[in-house]
């Protein structure tokens, strides 16, 4: 755990292909790598990411002991930028949702409207897991249990359908796409698409009128299981998930 951050080989971590321009469009390090350095201290002195929060405040539930035990390590990210009035300054991501919570003070939000995320997603999560339990008391192989097992099948993809289009994304020639309007048609989109830090802190520049000079992300916290990711160590933007929709994110960004 005290082994040095190793430093990227490239300084280009964000990235992705643009389908309109017909090119990849890039935002390099600058000072998001040092900026990450000190997140990365932050997090080791605090011990917990609601770190701008005073101790008597914190939040158990966001203890850097999450991203140490079963849970595993997550990644997390830094964007320097420059507002409107010149002044420059740095955001904090972390992907997905950390310890199933979505917001934390002094992090940027997620794009997805989280009441509205909830409000989709509770009422269809409880009948999809009423299903599961009701298969559990049927024979396998039986007609029911495959019927069911269909059902619940139809009733998951139709849930992630949804959610991909409440998720709205912004670029920097001012336009707002949902989700599935990104990526070339007939290409898939993963399950959290959109949850990375990258996307967060565009998205975040994007509604708050920065311009982002850099982004770096790197894991933190306990080696994955198939030893991919490590401690304090960076990491472009992810192939299976970003590069879907870094390069549409970034079109109008001048680099
Ligand atoms: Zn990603
Ligand atoms: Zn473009």
């Amino acid at each position: 755990m005290t082994k040095p951050e190793k430093i990227p080989k490239t300084d280009i971590l964000c990235s992705g292909y643009c389908a309109r321009c017909e090119t990849v469009h890039a935002l390099g390090l600058n000072d998001a790598r040092e900026q990450s350095l000190l997140l990365m201290q932050k997090l080791d002195q605090a011990g917990r990411i609601d770190f701008t929060v005073p101790s008597s405040e914190a939040d158990p539930a966001l203890s850097t002991d999450y991203v140490f035990g079963k849970a595993l390590g997550q990644m997390f990210g830094a964007m320097t930028y420059v507002n409107s009035d010149n002044e420059q300054g740095v955001a904090y991501a972390f992907s997905g949702q950390y310890n199933a919570i979505w917001e934390v003070d002094g992090w940027v939000p997620p794009i997805v409207d989280t009441l509205e995320f909830k409000d989709l997603t509770q009422n269809k999560a409880l009948e999809i897991m009423a299903i599961s339990a009701e298969m559990e008391d049927l024979t396998k192989g039986s007609d029911k249990h495959a019927e069911l097992g269909l059902l619940r099948k139809t009733m998951s993809r139709a849930l992630m359908d949804k959610i991909r289009y409440i998720y709205k994304l912004p670029n920097f020639r001012g336009e707002t796409r949902v989700l599935p309007e990104i990526p070339p048609l007939g290409k898939g989109i993963p399950a959290g698409t959109g949850d990375c830090c990258a996307p967060k802190l565009l998205n975040f520049a994007a509604l708050n009128n920065l311009t982002p000079l850099g982004i770096a992300e790197f894991y933190y916290g306990k080696e994955n299981k198939s030893g991919t990711k490590q401690h304090k160590t960076f990491y472009p933007s992810c192939k299976d998930k970003c590069s879907l929709i870094l390069g549409y994110m970034l079109c109008g960004l001048q680099t």
